[in-house]
């Protein structure tokens, strides 16, 4: 079984390096820390490897140890939690494909299997519920600061317990955490609720743009990249789900402009269109109602190829 290789390998690892995708959000960022708190638990030599994330989540325990680079050109044991794909790991693939054991714990409908043991759950809502199985399985103490981070991870993803991903076990999860001293509304007032003035002038930007399309089922909007130097702000999390939430959208579309002719895409979906398949054909994925993914090419020719597609599987779904 997975689990049970999975278990073998961190038993008989001595360094090892977490690592997690791009653009971290409170799900890469809490389940790593969570795995990095819990190996440091049984004695190991543990890098937690982030580059670059939001200041949101630097209330999380053991922030002031996450390392910018590796340290080790040969870990014995590389683990990516929160990534579908080795392209996302934060740049730093490297250190994965250089290690001599590779690990995926991760939760993304269109994870490629990358890793030599893929403990992967696309039922589950956040990368952050799995992994306490993992680490219930090594035998490590739940924690106030280990069970902090695997909450954030599931807020984060479920919206605050609202996706249609939520489940029983997602509460019992909630639940065992709570039990441990883990503050919910802390928690979710930092990483749901207080935006920074810089993060609220970008959303303000975003908004003003949003258009209606295809008889108010598509929202369209984007950030360039003078936006983000004008409000000396790139922390675009949470514009694509203002989007969604306007009544009759089925698709919200963000674009993020990263260099000249280079579009990061964000999609949401209210009931019934996978945006994680329409990711897939631009180079990215995700799942069934949160994905991304990248286009190239100039902003106007980008808006009109996204919003078609994301129109082609509106019109396919609404025929059937
Ligand atoms: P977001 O729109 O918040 O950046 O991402 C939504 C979801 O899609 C997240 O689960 C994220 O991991 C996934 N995602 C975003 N961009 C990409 C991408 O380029 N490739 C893949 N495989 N997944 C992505
Ligand atoms: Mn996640």
């Amino acid at each position: 079984m997975t689990l049970d290789n999975i278990k073998e390998e961190i038993c008989s690892a001595k360094n090892i390096v977490i690592l997690t995708h791009d653009v971290p959000d409170g799900d890469a960022i809490g389940s790593s820390l969570a795995m990095y708190i819990g190996l440091k638990q049984l004695g190991k030599d543990v890098d937690v490897v982030i580059p670059k994330y939001s200041k949101t989540y630097k209330f999380l325990p053991f922030t002031d140890e996450i390392k910018e680079k590796g340290r080790v050109e040969n870990y014995d044991l590389a683990i990516a939690l929160d990534c579908g794909d080795i392209k996302r790991l934060n740049g730093f693939a490297s250190y994965f494909e250089y290690a001599n054991c590779k690990i995926s714990i991760d939760h993304h409908e269109a994870n490629t299997m990358f890793a030599d043991y893929n403990f992967v759950d696309p039922t589950a809502p956040a990368c952050s519920q799995i992994l306490i199985t993992v680490l219930k399985a090594l035998k490590i103490e739940i924690t106030k600061d280990i069970g902090t981070c695997l909450l954030t991870g599931v807020i984060t993803d479920t919206g605050g317990f609202k996706y249609k991903s939520v489940k029983p076990e997602t509460f019992e999860f909630a639940a065992e955490l709570l039990s441990k001293g883990v503050n919910v509304s802390d928690i979710y007032r930092k990483v749901l609720q207080s935006i920074p003035v810089e993060k609220f002038e970008l959303r303000k930007i975003a908004i003003n743009r949003i258009e209606l399309l295809e008889d108010g089922k598509i929202s369209f909007t984007y950030i360039t990249k003078k936006d983000e130097e004008q409000t000396k702000c790139d922390d675009h999390d949470g514009i694509v789900e203002i989007g969604r939430d306007i009544e009759g959208v089925e698709v919200s579309i963000f674009l993020r402009e990263v260099e000249e002719d280079t579009y990061k895409i964000s999609l949401r979906s209210n009931d019934y269109v996978n945006v994680s398949d329409i990711c897939l054909l631009f180079n990215g994925g995700g799942h069934m109602r949160a994905a991304g993914g990248t286009i190239n090419g100039t902003f106007d020719k980008v808006k009109e190829r996204i919003v078609s597609e994301c129109k082609k599987h509106i019109d396919t779904i609404s025929n059937e």
